[in-house]
């Protein structure tokens, strides 16, 4: 279960994908510039990454629904 990918064209570098993650499942690519899925085993679906990409480029199958969290703790 994992975010499906993440759009490199679409990803302007914000790393705060790999900041909200709390599962730290993705990270910069080799180069630092763009973010890849890292570890998509940790991936739960928790959709914050999704929320927090303000350029929209992580995607999830139509197939799945990610239980969106609200709050934290
Ligand atoms: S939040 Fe979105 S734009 Fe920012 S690094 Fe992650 S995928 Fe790229
Ligand atoms: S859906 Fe949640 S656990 Fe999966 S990569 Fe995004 S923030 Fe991390």
């Amino acid at each position: 279960m994992t975010i499906d990918r993440i759009d490199r064209d679409l990803c302007n570098s914000c790393r705060l994908c790999v900041f909200t993650c709390p599962m730290d499942v993705i990270r910069m690519d080799a180069d630092n510039v763009k973010a890849i899925i890292a570890y998509p085993d940790d991936c739960m679906l928790c959709g914050l990454c999704m929320v927090d990409c303000e350029k929209n480029a992580i995607f999830v199958g139509a197939d799945r629904n990610p239980p969106l969290i609200t709050s934290w703790g």
